[in-house]
């Protein structure tokens, strides 16, 4: 059995969706349980329009439903022509639109859109693309079964960033995914929704049906999880900055989870915690290139040189500098900053100190009023804005003798504001002004991947 996850873009309109189809079929030999995203742009439509709904503009957020639907319409009409079929998810879908409807009526009417009731406007969205594909599917004459997540896939009652209850979801996931394949069925769900053990909907947060993929997969000991995206792989930078990027055929689950941790868009990061657990192969293939061999991200790598493999970039950090007020002795201080990190669950990519003063990497977005004055509490804060956060991910980083002169080398001119090698053995930091992130990747990227490096690990993209 193999678990299929098809992300937006790889749904995005007709003929999308015939060719996930046709992938499906490629592999129906293997027991494919499918998951699938909202189709592209889906979600960012219905989370504007419970913002809409929120600040009273029913008249906006009806707009954005309606074009939305008019989008699956669009997909319907081109491809289901039986009429059974068709009128039964015509119907689906006004009741969806008309369930939407009601939700903005309600949310202008409290002028409240709250987490929950976010969840509930997203969920349609893989709803409805999760829906047309298995219609899809049986119009093409391979039999298919629609699951919807609500009978599964418990989660915790986390409100956009949901966790997993792998032990119900185990429980209830297995006889139906059983019956389905029993009858020949290809078992088709959503990713990114859960539902509380009361039945509400829940979501795991943005791009998570990776991560749902992979706790399906887990839970039913799939012999790979396949994450088909619109890249060949992993690539060793992001296209966009620098156009030259290679794919990287393999990755250890640690390489994989770094990559995507610190900025990657390709995978989401919890997808390797599942996979991690049960030892899982995952492979990321490209929807538009299927014949692409993908990236193989497994347990088992076996490789010994130290190399970098990919550069992930993140912006919007900023770098927060604490000097306690009193030298009560380190350690009693480093207490008191970590216990406030923990209040308010903040994240930190980056810890630096010295002498007693510590500095901390994180997220601009987790800066709020309460963590500030907290920490000015306890010392004096400084905070310099505008930065990013480069990474460079590889093998056996820590045992190598040039990769930090090389990198210093090749930032040569551009600030560097921290940097930590040796934390990890599979990543290096650099936290750099945001303005350089660009060109202080791409200069890496020159001086990492310039010469054409075994073709073992590398290979270039299908454009
Ligand atoms: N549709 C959801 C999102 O756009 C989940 C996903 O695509 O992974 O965030
Ligand atoms: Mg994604």
């Amino acid at each position: 059995m193999i678990v299929m996850k098809f992300g937006g873009t790889s749904n995005k309109d007709a003929h999308a969706i015939s060719n996930v189809a046709e992938i499906i079929r490629a592999h129906r030999g293997r027991n494919p349980v499918v998951v699938i995203s909202a189709i592209a742009q889906a979600t960012n439509m219905l989370e504007r329009a419970g913002r809409a709904a929120e600040n009273g503009d029913t008249a906006e957020a009806r707009k954005v439903i309606e074009e939305l639907f008019e989008r699956h319409f669009a997909i319907l009409d081109a491809l289901i022509h039986d009429k059974a079929r068709r009128s039964e998810l015509e119907c689906y879908m006004k009741t969806s639109f008309d369930e939407l409807s009601s939700l903005i009526q309600g949310v202008a009417i409290v002028r409240e859109c709250t987490p929950r009731t976010t969840d509930a406007f997203c969920s349609y969205g893989e709803l409805l693309s999760s829906r047309l594909v298995a219609a899809t599917l049986l119009e093409t004459g391979t039999g298919s079964q629609w699951l919807d997540t609500r009978d599964f896939m418990v989660t915790d009652d986390h409100y956009t960033s949901a966790l997993p209850v792998m032990d119900q979801i185990r429980e209830r996931l297995e006889p139906l995914v059983r019956r389905a394949q029993e009858s020949h069925l290809i078992p088709v769900t959503q990713g990114f929704i859960g539902v509380t053990s009361a039945g509400i909907r829940t979501t795991m947060g943005r791009e998570s049906s990776d991560y749902s993929a992979s706790i399906i997969g887990a839970v039913l000991k799939a012999e790979e999880i396949q994450i088909w995206t619109d890249v060949d792989g992993v690539l060793t930078a992001d296209p966009g900055v620098v156009p030259g990027a290679k794919k990287v055929r393999e990755l250890s689950f640690g390489q994989a989870f770094d990559i995507s941790y610190f900025g990657a868009k390709v995978l989401h990061p919890h997808t390797m915690l599942p996979a991690i657990e049960q030892n899982i192969p995952v492979r990321i293939y490209n929807s538009r290139n299927p014949r692409s061999t993908g990236t193989l991200v497994t347990g088992s790598l076996d490789q010994k040189r130290s190399m970098i493999k990919s550069i992930s970039y993140k912006k919007g950090i900023v770098l927060a500098s604490i000097t306690p007020h009193r030298r009560s002795g380190q350690y009693m201080f480093w207490d008191q900053v970590f216990n406030i990190l923990t209040k308010y669950n903040i994240p930190v990519y980056l810890v630096g100190t010295s002498d007693i003063k510590i500095i901390l990497a994180l997220e601009a977005k987790y800066l709020s009023e309460n963590l500030t004055s907290d920490l000015s509490g306890i010392g004096n804060l400084h905070v310099c804005g505008e930065r990013g956060l480069i990474t460079l991910v590889g093998e056996a980083i820590a045992s190598s003798g040039t990769i930090p002169a090389q990198i210093f080398r090749a930032l040569e001119g551009n600030p560097v504001s921290l940097f930590s090698f040796g934390a990890s053995p599979s990543s290096i930091n650099i936290v750099v002004e945001e303005r350089s992130v660009e060109n202080s990747v791409r200069r890496l990227h020159d001086e990492f991947f310039a010469a054409d490096r075994g073709s073992d690990v590398f290979e270039a993209v299908s454009g």
